[in-house]
């Protein structure tokens, strides 16, 4: 196995908009799609779509939702044998609107995503560790989040955290053994209380996260690209020029192909190139995992 992810999943319910409707005003949307999202999801299905082997350690619900979340986990090749079903309790489900400018709002519903328990990591410890990389978002409890940054340290696993969606509630005791915090610009400002106008900003705000004990902060600036921020080097990468359609997604799309890239060569300069590449790739098509590009399309994008 090359990489665990120990995450959310969550059904995403599209409504595409062209206005958003006001305090009070019903309004007719063009366009409705339903898709499998969730971060730790997304991010398994983006590592797997480049090929690597994804262990998914996930919780659905008791409903109509569970067994295509599975499905669909199944379809992209993640072994699902940590995918459990808690009864009596409704699936993860995310809303999300995209308006007319591919500008997204999203609301999260995590249901079943908030029983992952530390005890399910030790029930699948010996599997798990296995795994060559870890990686970890907030759409679970934070317990059970602490208790997997424990794990992955104890088993000399790498640890890819992701703070979204952001939260000013982190302990840095954990964050600090983390290998790599990759959050957008947001989520630093959220976890460091700091702000994040200019470049130089968005560099102290990363240093503090280093001088905690990270080894790399990876800061993904939307269109603007990537910042990778280490004790002793700082580096810009820009993004790809595309026309965007629907980003929504595309944090997990990077994170999902840097893992995969990351943990077949050890080059970060090479697998945040290529994270940018598949995660722009995204961001030309709707929806979130159906948008993302499979090995043979990102070849040809980087021809
Ligand atoms: P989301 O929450 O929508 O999943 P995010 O805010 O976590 O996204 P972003 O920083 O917006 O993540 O995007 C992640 C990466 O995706 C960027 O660093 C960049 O490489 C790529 N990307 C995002 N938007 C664009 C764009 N408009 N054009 C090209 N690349 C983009």
């Amino acid at each position: 196995m090359d990489i665990a992810v120990i995450g959310s999943n969550m059904v995403d319910l599209i409504t595409y908009i062209d206005k958003m409707p006001k305090k009070g005003e019903t309004r007719e949307a063009p366009n409705f799609e339903m898709g499998c999202g969730g971060k730790g999801a997304n991010q398994a299905v983006a590592a797997a779509k480049m090929g690597a082997s994804v262990t998914m350690l996930t919780k659905v619900g008791d409903d109509i939702f569970a067994d295509n979340t599975i499905k669909n986990l199944k379809k992209y090749e993640i072994n699902t044998e940590f995918v459990q079903k808690v009864p009596g309790v409704a699936s993860g489900a995310a809303p999300i609107f995209v308006d007319a400018n591919s500008e997204n709002r999203i609301l999260i519903i995590k249901g079943a995503n908030q029983y992952i328990s530390p005890e399910d990591i030790d029930q699948a410890a010996e599997k798990l560790k296995k795994c060559r990389l870890l990686v970890l978002q907030l759409e679970i409890p934070l317990p059970t989040i602490y208790h997997a940054i424990e794990f992955g340290n104890r088993h000399h696993i790498p640890i890819i955290f992701n703070p979204a969606p952001a939260t000013k509630e982190l302990d840095f005791k954990y964050i600090s053994m983390c290998d790599f915090v990759v959050p957008n610009e947001i989520e630093l400002e959220m976890i460091t209380g700091m702000p994040v106008e200019t470049d130089k900003e968005t560099r102290n705000a990363a240093f503090v996260l280093l001088q905690k004990g990270v080894k790399n902060v990876i800061v993904t600036l939307g269109r603007r690209g990537v910042l990778w921020v280490t004790s002793n080097d700082i580096r810009r990468f820009d993004a790809y020029q595309v026309k965007a359609v629907d980003t929504t997604g595309a944090g997990d799309a990077f994170i999902g192909c840097f893992a995969h890239s990351f943990v077949r060569n050890g080059n970060v300069a090479q697998a945040i190139q290529r994270a940018q590449a598949f995660a722009a790739l995204s961001v030309t098509r709707k929806g979130t995992q159906i948008s993302y590009p499979d090995v043979k399309e990102l070849s040809a994008f980087l021809e």
